[in-house]
Parts: structure tokens; sequence; C-alpha cells
């Protein structure tokens, strides 16, 4: 699990504070880390530090494998709205990390981290295409067939057979892209955002025309509360949790620019802080 973003540091990954200060054989790490999925069972933590706080803000970082068992610290599970608690905070208090579990050079973390951003964007996008096609999808066509009182189904209303059809169309057009980054040798610098954020708009695109069309049992037909996502079928928590997809491994916004700097070489931002 990720232990990248901070209260003070989320798009702004570089502005992170947690401290690393080497100690002997380890680095003892003080600070706090926020939005860790699944910290509350994850074994290993990949934290981002600041390892010199006199460099530039990227040059100062390094990339630890932490053990969760280690004294001194303390996880806390944040409610979600849908109910649910899939990441929380988590609390350092002068943490020993071996110093042989950091992973490259010392105040070389950002390039590292570059690389686990990279694969949380695009690697995990198989699984998910694969399962949006046959969850959520799947539950759609469903929705969309189900007769009513009056034995017609939406799907005789030709807006939302066109709008059905457009959202499978969509969907054939994120599993070529999907095939393609996967299958290449050497993906594109912008390779991984454009799948990111092609799926993260679509599965909302796809859970607010399930709401729409389920009407009042989106709210009251609550089939898996646990599982919201997109292929429990329970729209309204389905569309709620769509929107934490656009949000992780660097939000739509930040995806773009990544796409428009990287991927079509466009001026860079003018942040003054990279
Ligand atoms: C489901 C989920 C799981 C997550 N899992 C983890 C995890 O395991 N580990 C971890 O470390 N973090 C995790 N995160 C945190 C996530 O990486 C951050 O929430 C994300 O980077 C955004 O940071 P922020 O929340 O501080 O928002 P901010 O950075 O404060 O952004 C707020 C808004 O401003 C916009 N914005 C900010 N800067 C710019 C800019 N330069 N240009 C244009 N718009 C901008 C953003 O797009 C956003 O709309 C997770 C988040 C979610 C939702």
């Amino acid at each position: 699990m990720p232990g990248f973003s901070e209260p003070g540091a989320g798009s702004d990954m570089a502005a992170l504070a947690t401290s690393a200060r080497k100690d002997g054989d380890v680095y003892i790490v003080n600070g706090q880390k926020l939005w860790a999925s699944g910290a509350l069972y994850a074994d290993r933590c990949l934290l981002l530090a600041r390892t010199d706080p006199d460099a530039p803000k990227r040059k100062g970082i390094s990339y630890f494998l932490m053990d969760m068992r280690t004294p001194g610290i303390e996880v806390r599970p944040i409610k979600q709205a849908t109910g649910e608690s899939h990441f929380c905070e988590i609390f350092l208090n002068d943490v020993a990390i071996p110093a042989t579990n950091l992973v490259g050079p010392e105040n070389e973390g950002w390039r590292v981290a570059q690389e686990t951003l990279g694969a949380e964007r695009g690697m995990t996008m198989l699984e998910l295409t694969e399962r949006l096609s046959h969850g959520g999808f799947r539950w759609l066509v469903d929705l969309c067939t189900r007769p009513g009182p009056d034995g017609r189904t939406p799907l005789d209303d030709t807006r939302v057979a066109d709008r059905l059809a457009t959202l499978e169309i969509e969907l054939t057009g994120l599993r070529a892209l999907v095939t393609d980054f996967v299958a290449a040798d050497r993906p594109g610098p912008a390779d991984a955002s454009i799948v990111k954020l092609y799926y993260s708009e679509l599965l909302q695109r796809m859970t607010d025309f399930g709401t729409e069309i389920a009407g009042l049992a989106a709210h009251t037909e609550l089939r898996k509360p646990q599982s919201s996502g997109w292929e429990s079928g329970a729209w309204m928590l389905d569309f709620i949790g769509s929107w934490e997809w656009t949000i992780p491994g660097g939000t739509s916004e930040i995806q773009r620019t990544i796409i428009g700097e990287r991927g079509l070489g466009l001026p860079r931002e003018p942040t003054g802080h990279r």
C-alpha cells in the first residue's frame, strides 16, 4: 500500500513533510500519512519521507519499504460516504526503519515513486476493465432489459438503447486502449494516464446512467452495501463509489496535465515548485 499522500501533500506530492533521519543503521521516521488504502490490513507500506530538508522539494525525498508491525505506527480508518472504511490515516512516531529497506538511492525517492504511480495507473487497469465489462456493464444490460409493471423495459425507449450502445462502444474503446497498453514493450510517457483517465470517467458515466435508469430503486435497492464500486448493481452506491477513481494515483486534472506535458509536449505548468 502506498504511503505517499499527506494532509498538505496530495497532487503536490513533493510538498510532503514526513521526515526520515538516518541514525546508524536505521532511519527514524516521524509524520502523518493520509488516504492510505487498506492500511488496516496491509503488511507493508511503500513510504515516501523527506531525508534532506534543505534540498529542493523533489530532490530530498527517499522511498522505503516499511513493515506495518513496526512500533510507533498508528492506523486510524476513515469512514467514507458509502459507509465503508477503505482508507486510513497513518501516524508515525519515531518509527525505526532498517536502512536496508531503502528502495533506490537515498534522496532519489521521487524517481522511484513515479514508477510506482505509473504501475498503479496502468497495470491494474486490465483487471478493472474486465470487471467493468463483466460486472458493471452486465448489471446495466440487466437493468435496461428488466420489465416494469406495464411489461415494457427501459430498452424499449430508443433514447435508452442509444445511450446503452454508446457506453458499450466506449467500453470497447477502453478495452482496446488497455490491451495496447499492456502489450507495449515501452509504453509512451502519458499512456498510463490516458488509460486511467478514460477508465475512471467512463465508470462515472456508466454508474450515472445506471442510477438514472434505476430511478427510486437506485436509492432503495442496496444489494451489496459493503461492496460499492462498479459491479455491485447497487446504483447509488456504485455512483458515489465511482468518484473515488478519478482521484487516486493523481486526479483527472493531474492526468490531463501529464498528457499535455509528457504526451503532447506542451509547455510545463507554471507552478514554480517543480
Ligand atoms: C480511493 C482512493 C485511494 C487512495 N489511496 C491512496 C494510497 O493508498 N496511498 C496514498 O498515498 N494516497 C492515496 N490516495 C490519495 C490520493 O493520491 C490523493 O487524494 C490525490 O493525490 C489528490 O490529493 P488531495 O486529496 O490532497 O487533493 P488536492 O491535491 O488538494 O486537490 C484538490 C483539487 O485540486 C485539483 N488540483 C490540485 N493541483 C492541481 C493542479 N496542479 N492543476 C489542476 N488541478 C489541481 C485536484 O485535481 C483536485 O480536484 C487515495 C485517494 C483515493 C480517493
